[in-house]
């Protein structure tokens, strides 16, 4: 099930170094906007800046894919020194596959982690990758977020049934 993410987690911070290496992931790509920080936070924040610094210390390499604009990725991830694209147009997977290339790891080595189904997941499991959802950080939403969400909470409830069966 393309849509369906293998992994749910209520933030990033769930991307501990025991989940990191018994899902064999030695990348990740991850999606700004409601994944790392909410919209109206333009650079990162103490706790991404923690878990990039735990990032590197592992060996995990990581950088961002975005459907966002140039401005508002380059803010975000200036100084960071990673790979940083805008305008990313998740589910399609030019962006992953340059930066599976960049990271020289398999498919299945690279973690997608975003907060959304039609963009996020899809283009993750579409370029063979583990695909991660965060539940997204901003609450107060517009409608048109209103109505894509409420689109993809039946996939979200699925995955949750098929962990508790587990
Ligand atoms: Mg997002």
């Amino acid at each position: 099930m393309l849509l369906m993410p293998q992994f749910l987690i209520p933030d990033v911070s769930a991307l501990t170094e025991e989940f990191l290496k018994e899902n064999g992931i030695r990348g990740i790509i991850f999606d700004i906007d409601n994944t790392l920080v909410g919209f109206r936070e333009l650079k990162p924040t103490e706790a991404n800046l923690a878990l990039f610094a735990r990032l590197r210390e592992q060996g995990i390499q990581y950088a961002i894919a975005s459907n966002n604009n140039k401005e508002r990725v380059g803010a975000f991830a200036e100084g960071l020194g990673i790979s940083a694209y805008h305008r990313a147009c998740k589910p399609l997977g030019f962006a992953l596959a340059k930066l599976r290339k960049e990271f020289g790891l398999k498919s299945n080595q690279i973690a997608l982690v975003g907060d959304q189904i039609y963009t996020d997941m899809l283009g993750g499991n579409l370029a063979g990758m583990i695909t991660v959802l965060v539940e997204p950080i901003d609450q107060k939403e517009t409608v048109f977020f209103k109505i894509k969400r409420a689109l993809e909470i039946p996939v979200v409830n699925r995955k949750r049934r098929k962990d508790a069966e587990k």
